[in-house]
């Protein structure tokens, strides 16, 4: 097989853990990383290879987004300013209900995973509707993907009812087992959305198949009031009395965290995902971080949709965490650069079940690297590169992309995504929608109902 020598001026492994090292090269066969010896020995040993020389570079394991709706890129700043309710009952559903198709997966989809692979995301853990185009759209564009099977309790055009949607996805997540690039996931919405039989169902089928639960957990204070209402007791108790409360649950958001809850979580193994900066625009609360790492939870990192954040910049998302963290504690020292960027790669691969494969730079793992140049005036001069990784660096520095051993990225260019049809394409869908508004305001109707997510 092929073999291809990396050979940057910095590699910052992850793992083993705060290493940053010199004059390495960093060898890849096959949609693997086969070793990382000295650059002068590999230049020695493997004479014919090719050399992919990034004299000015940092060569890291590529960003895992573990939340994300890529399809809402569409709705990027369509409503923006505005609290959740508001914002999800009378702008976004309504619009999804009017425009949520195939099509409308598939475009916004594209979209969304150009700008990921472009600003150093290589894996993404995705929740919405028509999972099977977001998974064809993943492998069209060569990225990573653990593409979440929704479920929720109200009719759309992709199922009627919440054992419709899991009998649908069992069949996706079956027509993708053998895709490299695939893997699945439950994606019940959240807990006021799906009743407790489904959520039973899907406790059972998880453990048996081993799939991860993904799922948007006391995102709002609204949540707390409704679960103590509606079941008598506190949302994490009752998915702990469902069975979801373990090391395959992905808990997003998790802003609404009291005692009681962190007791629940102590000793679980649970992950939680992070997203800081839409819990910020929507003003839903802060994810107590810093009181979770202390609880051995696992914390990984997602800038939710774009039509919440209003970006999928993991790396800028990574810095609003670290600084976040730091004023919600009043205490400057927690959650470090270094640790921040393990956010970013490592525990994400964790969340997925893949640390295994994912998330450092180590030989038998998946060659899925980033490149980040450094000669650029906000990133000069350097003493620490992991300290200007998170508080300098910006995406747009990242240079080249690697998913599987397969460059998709090479010196700020795509070798196989042509954006300009892509951006057409999501400035004829603005169109539309801009167009079907005024119909409706014209005609005195705003469009209503929220009978999809
Ligand atoms: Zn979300």
């Amino acid at each position: 097989m092929d073999k291809v020598l990396l050979l940057p001026r910095l590699l910052v492994p992850v793992r083993p853990r705060g290493q940053v090292l010199e004059q390495m090269a960093v060898i890849v066969e096959g949609e693997h990383i086969s070793a990382i010896m000295p650059r002068s020995e590999a230049l020695a040993r493997y004479e014919n290879a090719t050399r992919i020389e990034l004299p000015e570079h940092v060569l890291l394991p590529g960003f895992i987004n573990m939340h994300t709706h890529s399809a809402m890129s569409l709705l990027r700043g369509y409503a923006d300013d505005l609290n959740l309710q508001v914002w999800l009952n009378d702008h976004i559903w309504p619009v999804e209900k009017a425009f949520l198709g195939p099509e409308f997966v598939h475009d916004g989809a594209r979209l969304a995973i150009a700008e990921m692979l472009r600003s150093g995301t290589t894996c993404f853990n995705d929740l919405y509707f028509f999972p099977e185009v977001t998974a064809a759209a993943a492998v069209e564009t060569g990225i990573r993907a653990c593409i979440g099977l929704p479920v929720i309790d109200v009719p759309t055009i992709w199922a009627a009812n919440e054992n419709e949607y899991i009998n649908k996805g069992l069949e996706v997540s079956a027509s993708w087992q053998s895709e490299p690039l695939i893997s699945t996931s439950f994606a019940p919405h959240a807990p006021y959305s799906v009743g407790d039989e489904a959520l039973g169902r899907i406790a059972r089928l998880s453990e048996k198949r081993n799939m991860r639960v993904h799922m948007h957990v006391l995102e709002s204070s609204w949540e707390v009031s409704e679960s103590l209402s509606r079941h008598g007791k506190p949302t994490l108790a009752r998915l702990a009395d469902l069975g979801l409360v373990n090391e395959r649950l992905l808990a997003v958001h998790m802003t609404q965290l009291d005692a009681t809850d962190l007791d629940v979580l102590s000793g679980t193994a649970v992950n939680v995902i992070h997203c800081p900066e839409s819990n910020l625009k929507l003003a839903s609360g802060i994810c107590p971080v810093t009181r979770l790492a202390e609880l051995g939870v696992n914390l990984a990192l997602g800038t939710d949709g774009a039509a919440s954040n209003n970006n999928l910049d993991l790396l800028a998302e990574s810095r609003s965490a670290a600084l976040l963290a730091k004023g919600f504690a009043a205490d400057p020292c927690v959650l470090n650069a270094l640790e921040t960027l393990e956010m970013l790669t490592i525990n994400g691969a964790k969340a997925l079940g893949m640390e295994h494969q994912l998330g450092s730079v180590e030989a038998g793992k998946l060659a899925d690297l980033c490149a980040i140049r450094l000669d650029s005036l906000q990133t000069t001069p350097m003493y620490d590169v992991v300290s200007h990784l998170i508080y300098a660096a910006s995406s747009q520095q990242v240079s080249h992309v690697w998913v599987g051993g397969r460059m998709l990225l090479q010196d700020q260019q795509f070798l196989y995504i042509d954006t300009g049809d892509i951006m057409q394409r999501a400035n004829d869908w603005a169109k539309r929608i801009t167009s079907q508004n005024r119909a409706g305001s014209k005609q005195g109707g705003q469009l209503q109902g929220a009978e999809v997510l």
